[in-house]
């Protein structure tokens, strides 16, 4: 292009290269670069980078997450893990796998005096992490589930919240090319059932929350019953909670006191 194209230019490449909302995202390119970085910025997009990861940010819950290439982009559906930690008014909360912190953001933002803590094992995602999270006073760490936390938080935590990857192996291929070429394979690859995280972290949640704390995963509604029967192998009290509004499906588990 030797100079830059116009609004109606933009939104018919876009389309033309299979955006759904050409339109809006022509006028969020347009409003977040000018010139040859805007150029650069249709191209990717053409490419099938997340429009998230060029704009450097995604809509969460109301707020401006940042987001950098190679981290998972936050999904509309996950504000309903959000949604469902916070009405249970929470003290300690883990986001575990928390990629670019979103879900923790959006509860420190909601919830007055709580203790968020977010951990994830990919260092990219840790590093864009921080940036959401520190600002609202939160702390992030780097590693392989709880084995990321301090020691101190075991026995304590009122609400584990988790969007762990649950993708089973063999459906990586046919999710669409923004997934399976622009986000890690790490936040999305749950192994050949996509339930082995939520089978780690359920064994080990009971060691780390409060009596009568709870465990959310995020899981999709097909997986659901799968997710809760692996709570309740574990000894929680376990309800599946839908939102058609947001496409989203979350297992709830409470902790039951060891009695
Ligand atoms: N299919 C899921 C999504 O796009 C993948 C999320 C995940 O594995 N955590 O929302």
């Amino acid at each position: 292009m030797a100079d830059s194209a116009s609004d109606a230019d933009i939104t018919r490449i876009l389309r033309s290269a299979g955006c759904v909302f050409a339109e809006s995202e022509a006028a969020l390119l347009i409003d977040g670069f000018t010139g040859s970085d805007l150029d650069d910025a249709v191209a990717r997009r053409v490419d099938g980078t997340p429009l998230e990861q060029i704009l450097g940010w995604a809509e969460f819950c109301g707020l401006r997450i940042f987001v950098e290439p190679g981290v998972f982009v936050p999904r509309r559906r996950t504000e309903l893990l959000v949604h469902r930690a916070a009405v249970t008014s929470p003290r300690i909360v883990v986001d575990m796998c928390c990629g670019s912190g979103a879900v923790a953001t959006a509860l420190a933002h909601r919830l007055t005096g709580v203790q968020v803590h977010a951990s994830d094992i990919d260092p990219v995602a840790v590093r864009c992490a921080r940036r959401n999270v520190e600002p609202v006073g939160g702390r992030v760490y780097e590693g392989d589930l709880y084995e990321a936390l301090p020691e101190d938080l075991r026995g304590t935590v009122d609400v584990i919240v988790a969007n762990a990857p649950y993708v089973p192996t063999d459906a990586i291929g046919s999710m669409p090319s923004e997934a399976r070429d622009h986000e890690p394979a790490v936040a999305l690859d749950g192994g050949v059932d996509g339930l082995d995280l939520h089978r780690r972290i359920a064994s080990n949640a009971p060691g780390w929350l409060a009596p009568g704390g709870t465990l959310l995963i995020e899981t999709s509604r097909r997986q659901s019953e799968d997710t809760a029967g692996i709570f309740a192998s574990h000894g929680f009290d376990t309800d599946i909670v839908c939102s058609d509004d947001l496409d989203g499906t979350v297992v709830v588990g409470i902790r039951m006191s060891d009695g």
